[in-house]
């Protein structure tokens, strides 16, 4: 049989990729050419057609607001469609802090709206105050019955972000400020849609997330991938929730 191939698309890595957050698409393909998964990786930026059906993950990385902006306008025009369509058949759409933001419906800034891509239904407004910056550890249950876990790294926004009635965070806020700096809210999750503001980058210092993204993009169990030694990503974990404090 030949092997199961991971495919995987990241939207604007030019210009949506703060924080090294191309470390979380470096994590998918070690951890899938370690257990003989094949892995392909397809970008799209400005001006490109997005066919929906032609991965199994879509990758949104963090960024500036002006950059947001440009890749904002794009995205209504020329990705919107493939992205409900690929969100609709249970493909992952990952979307981190600015990428985040736009999986939802606006992002306020001052006078400008920002419009979302509306996959889920948050809203986030620039307000005044402090950036909303530090080290942040939340809990998540991704699977029903499924022992908590935690997610950890570093979020720098300033946009507060607030769940619609009936949307669900990704996790709660063990430490950091999350969504909003109240809300105790991480992210957001529907499906296999998720947005979160951790960066640091998020797959390096969480693999065992990286893991579970992996089997939900190839419909699969993630106890069904072959464990790998992870003695050193366990420490890059430890030492990010140390860094929060949890
Ligand atoms: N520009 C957004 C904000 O400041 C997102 C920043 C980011 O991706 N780190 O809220």
């Amino acid at each position: 049989m030949p092997p199961r191939v991971l495919r995987v698309c990241a939207l604007y890595p030019d210009l949506m990729n703060i924080y090294a957050d191309r470390g979380n698409l470096l994590v998918l393909e070690r951890r899938c050419a370690w257990r003989g998964l094949g892995f392909r990786l397809t970008a799209s930026g400005l001006d490109e057609p997005l066919d929906g059906a032609a991965h199994d993950l879509f990758y949104l990385g963090g960024g500036q607001d002006r950059d947001q902006l440009l890749c904002a306008e794009d995205l209504l025009r020329h990705k919107r469609k493939g992205l409900h369509e690929a969100a609709a058949r249970g493909a992952v759409v990952l979307g981190v802090c600015g990428g985040f933001q736009l999986l939802g419906r606006s992002y306020v800034l001052g006078e400008q709206q920002i419009p979302g891509v509306e996959l889920v239904d948050v809203s986030t407004v620039r307000e005044d105050g402090p950036r909303l910056i530090g080290n942040v550890a939340i809990e998540v249950q991704l699977d029903a019955g499924a022992r908590p876990r935690v997610l950890a790294g570093f979020e720098n926004h300033g946009g507060r972000t607030r769940l619609g009635a009936g949307e669900a965070a990704l996790g709660r806020v063990l430490e950091g400020h999350g969504n909003d700096g109240r809300s105790g809210l991480e992210g957001v999750r529907r499906g296999n849609v998720i947005g979160t503001y951790l960066h640091g980058p998020l797959l390096p210092k969480n693999v065992w997330f990286a893991d579970w993204l992996i089997a939900a993009a190839l419909g699969l169990d993630a106890a069904a991938l072959a464990p790998l030694d992870d003695a050193l990503e366990d420490a890059a974990h430890a030492g990010a929730r140390r860094a929060a404090g949890v």
